[in-house]
């Protein structure tokens, strides 16, 4: 059979690199970076080349399988057709939310479906189907302060700006490590590559971590934070810009003045006996980024999961905000997406506490709840109880806190169906069927 060249997009990670791949019939001959995509420009990780090995992986799942035997037996698998998954997953489904409640079924939806096109286009349509008010994912354990911050501060939960690195002369980066993830939110496949031309043009890094990263190893400036003081260092960077003046927002800018009441009472040093960042490396970065032609303040995860990580992230943005840099080449920009679901309203803006976790009584997001609360959604008894769990592209057992107890907690339920590669996601007790 004569070999061919396709052009695909990894779908390992968020940053979604262009690849070129050689096959010969069923067999991968080559894997490489295509050097013609816009975004990753022929970058390619370790990650990708091992597409090979998963294509090839004798233990892949081909066809859905489904468990067999007794609650408490050991597992056995029989593979089945797709019509008959199908069908008896939506049996299950409609049965147990007949039976009980609509929330009696809970969805939990890993990060790949979010790099996931088919996730993408036809995921949400499943979630609206099922309706279900126990509704988690990743987003709670990551970018769930991003979205708040978006909605509350322009409008709607994905109006995200991410840093234009590629004509940034100042970037900042809080509590993410893009040298090792390529980014996320902030999508830069060849991280390594695009520092290189930010210094070859006479631009900045500066890293703001608790740990010495990847990232942080290769910064202009490293400054070690104490965890969780994120919003302490940043409250005091908003207090020095107003107080020596560097204020220049654009003039659709409102509220300035309720701003610097806010931040009033953080001053630098307060900032500094919190977070162990010097008093004067704080004002000193204030004004680095006053003063940059352009610069990019950029909190990650690292700033989010924690107990001021809103008011962490609002901090970042307010800081773009102030020192004109929303918005505008170089600085923190919006995105123009291939299909933009915000414009075409495909997504809502957004919303919060609608309804509360009936456990905890923990508020929704955007029809979300925490997924902390999962384990004893499932465990307490009573209306509204999940019994049974659709789980897509997602392993919580080992992604969020305390997966051993919500391991547990999955055995007991009635039926989950996943579609999943880990085994930890699977419990001795429960019946599923996965794909
Ligand atoms: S960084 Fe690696 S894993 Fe992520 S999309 Fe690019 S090639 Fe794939």
């Amino acid at each position: 059979m004569a070999e061919a060249t396709r052009y695909i997009t990894c779908v390992l990670c968020e940053a979604n690199c262009g690849l070129e791949v050689t096959v010969d019939g069923p067999m991968i001959r080559s894997i490489k970076g295509h050097q013609d995509d816009p975004l990753s420009r022929g970058h390619i990780c370790p990650k990708a080349i091992a597409l090979q090995d998963l294509h090839t992986d004798p233990d892949r799942l081909r066809t859905p399988i489904r468990r067999l035997g007794e609650p408490g037996a050991e597992a056995t698998w029989e593979p089945i057709g797709w019509d008959e998954a199908f069908d008896l997953v939506a049996e299950r489904i409609v049965g147990i939310q007949q039976e009980h409640c609509r929330d009696a079924v809970g969805i939990y939806l890993g990060n790949p479906n979010i790099h996931s096109l088919g996730a993408l286009t036809h995921g949400l349509g499943l979630v609206r189907t099922i309706k279900s008010r126990n509704t988690f994912s990743a987003t709670s354990v990551d970018q769930l302060p991003h979205q708040l911050v978006a909605m509350l501060l322009y409008g709607h939960q994905f109006l995200l700006p991410v840093p234009d690195i590629d004509r940034t002369d100042l970037l900042v980066l809080i509590g993410t490590n893009p040298m090792a993830s390529n980014g996320s939110l902030m999508t830069v496949p060849d991280f390594p590559g695009r520092l290189r031309e930010l210094r070859s043009r006479g631009g900045k890094l500066i890293v703001i971590d608790p740990r010495r990263t990847e990232t942080a190893a290769v910064a202009d400036t490293h400054h070690f934070i104490r965890p969780g003081t994120d919003a302490h260092f940043l409250l005091a960077i908003i207090r020095t810009l107003l107080a020596e003046n560097f204020s220049r927002p654009a003039a659709y800018v409102d509220g300035i003045g309720a701003v610097r009441d806010a931040v009033e009472p953080f001053t630098p040093e307060r900032a500094a006996a919190a977070s162990g960042i010097p008093a004067e490396a704080i004002v000193d970065l204030a004004r680095q980024i006053a003063i940059a032609p352009s610069a990019a303040v950029h909190a990650r995860m690292g700033a989010s999961t924690q107990a001021y990580g809103t008011v962490a992230q609002w901090a970042a943005q307010a800081i773009n905000i102030l020192t004109g840099n929303i918005d505008r080449p170089g600085g923190a920009m919006l995105t123009s997406p291939a299909i933009d679901i915000v414009g075409k309203g495909l997504v809502g803006k957004g919303h919060l506490g609608a309804w509360r976790s009936r456990v905890r009584g923990l508020p929704e997001f955007s029809g979300e709840l925490p997924v902390s609360a999962l384990a004893e959604e499932i465990t307490t008894p009573g209306p509204g109880q999940i019994r049974a769990l659709v789980c897509i592209a997602g392993n919580p057992v080992s992604s969020t806190p305390a997966g051993g107890r919500l391991g547990d907690a999955l055995a007991g339920l009635d039926f989950m169906v996943i579609r999943a590669r880990s085994q930890e996601c699977f419990p001795p007790q429960s019946r599923e069927v996965k794909s």
